[in-house]
């Protein structure tokens, strides 16, 4: 059987795996550096205590146990695609096709380490949680959370659980009777931040901000991040307690280090069957891959997850030595429920279709819903609905 090696333990490099696994001719690794795959969507109820860490996490080993893949816990190294070895923390793996998905990195803007984010590491959202606690102890204070783009990639901006984080501690503060107490604000640089999602969604974002007191800042580019807060490049200054930023994305440091092509943000180029420009067996998928297509397009879970189905359909079509390949682009769209702590909204855009249905309340309990769905299904505790 030959060798299928698959990085990342997200939502793409499972899915990769779990598929590969599925077609019964391929001997199946994941490789990850973690061993739980990080639920993000739903760890934006961690800093509000709404949820818990543990919640947001899926063991691999459940995972590999219901599926039967290989699982790896190391570090990729470096990937080198002409020898086709993946060099890990701990040993060298070899591979007859590969399926990259470790994810994104960040960019670091300067005082970065004055920040916290939402979209970092998965125990930044434990630290975000701890210093409101703090704040909160305290009685009152000045909370700020923005997000920046990357100009070198459209698509390599977050800025959506900025929003649910800003509206879920809102609804927190006021929870707690101490709204008041609190002065709330939203940064971006951009002149209409979240305008990807379509002009529905941004001008419901504004009616919220404005019923919720919550201030913003928009169109200013940010110079620096200090301890006091902000400081725009027009020389103002957001004072803040606690400053939560969502830095553009760009590549993992590990592709430069690798013979891969990538663009000038970082990604690995793809074209549409998620196939790596200059390789005939390597394949990116998720958000390490650089997406083309709309202006409007994201790096999403769902999109990681068809990038991965597509991908190992074209892997086991040119094993099977049948001619139909899959692309990845007819699928491209926004779909993500937007949660504000106390309901949601649904929003949607595609090549076709753009818009947003307000679902309060029973939009936070679909949300969670998704994260329990999630677990099970992964998990083998019960079956995936088709295209859900
Ligand atoms: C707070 C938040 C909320 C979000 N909400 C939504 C939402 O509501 N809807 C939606 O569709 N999308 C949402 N997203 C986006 C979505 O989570 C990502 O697009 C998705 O996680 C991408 O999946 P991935 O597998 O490509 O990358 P990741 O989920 O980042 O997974 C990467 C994996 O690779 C592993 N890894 C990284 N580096 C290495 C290495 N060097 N060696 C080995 N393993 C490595 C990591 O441990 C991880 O397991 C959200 C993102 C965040 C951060």
């Amino acid at each position: 059987m030959k060798k299928a090696l698959v990085l990342g333990g997200g939502f793409a490099g499972v899915q990769a795996a779990i598929d590969l696994q599925k077609t019964k001719i391929f001997d199946v690794t994941l490789m990850s550096d973690r061993d739980y795959l990080f639920l993000y969507p739903t760890s934006i109820w961690i800093p509000t205590r709404e949820s818990t860490f543990d919640n947001a996490k899926i063991s691999l080993r459940d995972i590999q146990k219901a599926n039967g893949f290989r699982l790896v816990i190391d570090m990729v190294k470096e990937i080198r695609t002409y020898e086709q070895i993946v060099i890990g923390g701990t040993g060298t793996l070899h591979y007859d096709f590969l399926v990259i998905g470790i994810g994104a990195g960040k960019m670091m803007p300067a005082g970065h380490e004055h920040t916290l984010s939402i979209c970092g590491s998965p125990e930044s959202s434990l630290a975000i949680r701890d210093r409101l606690d703090a704040l909160i102890e305290r009685g009152a204070g000045s909370i700020a959370v923005g997000f920046g783009g990357n100009p070198k990639d459209v698509s390599a901006v977050r800025g959506g659980p900025a929003f649910e984080l800003m509206f879920n501690i809102e609804t927190m503060l006021k929870k707690k009777k101490i709204r008041d107490k609190f002065t709330l604000t939203f940064f971006a640089p951009m002149a209409e931040p979240g305008a990807r999602m379509g002009k529905k969604a941004l001008s419901m974002i504004d009616t919220m901000f404005t019923t919720s007191g919550i201030l913003h800042r928009y169109g200013k580019k940010i110079q620096a991040f200090t301890p006091l807060g902000v400081t725009f490049e027009d020389g103002s200054q957001l004072d803040a307690d606690l400053v939560v930023f969502i830095a553009g994305a760009a590549g993992p440091s590990v592709f430069r280090s690798s013979d891969l092509h990538l663009n000038d943000a970082g990604f690995i180029k793809i074209d549409d069957h998620c196939l790596v420009e200059g390789t005939t067996n390597v394949y990116a998928v998720g958000d390490s891959a650089a997406i083309e297509g709309p202006g409007w397009r994201a790096k999403q879970g769902h999109t990681a997850e068809v990038m991965a189905r597509v991908a190992v359909f074209n892997i086991a079509a040119i094993e099977r030595h049948e001619t139909e390949r899959k692309g990845y682009k007819e699928h491209l769209s926004i779909m993500c429920i937007m949660d504000t702590g106390n309901g949601a909204a649904f929003v949607y855009r595609d090549s076709t279709k753009n818009f947003v249905i307000p679902l309060p309340v029973i939009g936070h309990w679909l949300k969670q819903a998704w994260g329990t769905y999630t677990k099970l299904t992964k998990t083998g505790r019960m079956p995936r609905i088709p295209g859900v």
